[in-house]
C-alpha cells in the first residue's frame, strides 16, 4: 500500500495508473477507521478499482472547535486496517496541503442547507463541499463511495457533482452496525461505558418508528414515542428526529404506510452527538 502526503506525488502516481486504463475508486474519510469505513474500501475493491482512501480531519466542516480538537486520531491503526482491507493508496495530507490559502468559495445546496444537519450544523456542508471538491480534483476518481449513515451528505455530494459537472459516479453504501444495532462511528470511541450502553437506544427508536409506521400510526404518535423514550433519561439530548421523503429529504407532515419514507435522527448521548437513519419500508 502506497502512502502519500502531497497532492503532486499522489496525482502523478494516479495519472500513471489511469494511463494503464485502470479505473480509480475513492473513499474519503476523517480517519479513526472502523469496519464501516473498510466496507467502503471492500465495495471499491470488488468493482476492480485501484482504491484510494484519504484520511483528513477537515477543519472547515466543524462548526464546533471542541469537536474538532477532540476528534479521534488513530493513524497507525488506520494504516493497518487499510492494508488488511487491500487499499492500494492512502492520502494523508496536512491542512496546509489541502488549504494553502483560505478557501472562500460558496456553494448553494438549497433546501439541503436548511434542514436536519444543514440546519443544526451551520456551515458543515459548505466545509464538506470544499474538502470533497478539492479531494475530487486531486484524485479525479471514476467512482467515489460514501456511507448512507451520512444520508444527507450523500445527497449534498451528488448535488455537488452535478453543479461542478464532474464525471464521478457516487455510490451510496449500506450502514455497518455494531452487534447491538448502534451505527459504527469514529465518535463511538469517545462514549464512556454508560453512554455506550445508552447509545443503543438510537437504532431501537428507528426500528420502533418503522414498526409504528407500518402499523399505520401517525407521525405525531411516532414523534411522541421518540420524545418520551429520550426524555426518560437525561443522558440524551435530541437535536432532531424527522421523517422525510428519501428522494429529496422533504420533511413529511404525515406518514403514509404505502409511501416510501426515511427516519433520520441526531441525538447527543452525554457530550457526543450521534446520527443515524433508517428507511421505513
Ligand atoms: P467519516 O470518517 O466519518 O467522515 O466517514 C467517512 C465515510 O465513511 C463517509 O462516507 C461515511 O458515511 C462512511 N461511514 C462512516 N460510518 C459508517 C458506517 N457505520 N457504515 C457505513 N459507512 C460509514
Amino acid at each position: 500500500m502506497l502512502i502519500f502526503d502531497t497532492k503532486s506525488a499522489l496525482n502523478a502516481h494516479l495519472e500513471s495508473i489511469k494511463s494503464q486504463n485502470i479505473q480509480i475508486g475513492f473513499v474519503p474519510t476523517m480517519g479513526a477507521l472502523h469496519p464501516g469505513h473498510t466496507s467502503l474500501i471492500d465495495l471499491s475493491k470488488k468493482r476492480g478499482l485501484f482504491t484510494v482512501c484519504s484520511i483528513f480531519v477537515n477543519p472547515t466542516q466543524f462548526n464546533d472547535q471542541n469537536d474538532l480538537k477532540n476528534y479521534p486520531r488513530t493513524p497507525e491503526k488506520d494504516l493497518e486496517m487499510l492494508k488488511s482491507a487491500g487499499c492500494d493508496a492512502v492520502f494523508m495530507p496536512s491542512v496546509s496541503e489541502i488549504y494553502p490559502k483560505e478557501d472562500t468559495r460558496q456553494f448553494n445546496f438549497g433546501h439541503l442547507d436548511n434542514i436536519l444537519e444543514g440546519a443544526h450544523r451551520p456551515g458543515h456542508f459548505l466545509g464538506v463541499a470544499k474538502v470533497v471538491s478539492i479531494l475530487f480534483d486531486i484524485v479525479k476518481p471514476h467512482i467515489a463511495f460514501f456511507g448512507s449513515k451520512d444520508y444527507q451528505q450523500v445527497m449534498v455530494i451528488k448535488e455537488l457533482v452535478r453543479q461542478l459537472k464532474l464525471f464521478i459516479e457516487i455510490v451510496p453504501c449500506p450502514i455497518i452496525r455494531e452487534s447491538d444495532g448502534l451505527a459504527m462511528s469514529s465518535r463511538n470511541m469517545r462514549l464512556n461505558k454508560e453512554e455506550r450502553e445508552a447509545a443503543k437506544l438510537i437504532p431501537v427508536l428507528l426500528n420502533e418508528a418503522k414498526r409504528m409506521k407500518l402499523a399505520g400510526k401517525s407521525l405525531q404518535e411516532i414523534k411522541l414515542m421518540v420524545n418520551d423514550r429520550l426524555n426518560a433519561n437525561q443522558i440524551y439530548k435530541l437535536d432532531y428526529f424527522e421523517i422525510c421523503d428519501p428522494n429529496n429529504l422533504h420533511l413529511l407532515n404525515e406518514v403514509d404506510p404505502a409511501k416510501q419514507s426515511i427516519a433520520l435522527i441526531a441525538c447527543f448521548v452525554g457530550q457526543i452527538r450521534l446520527i443515524d437513519n433508517l428507511p421505513l419500508q
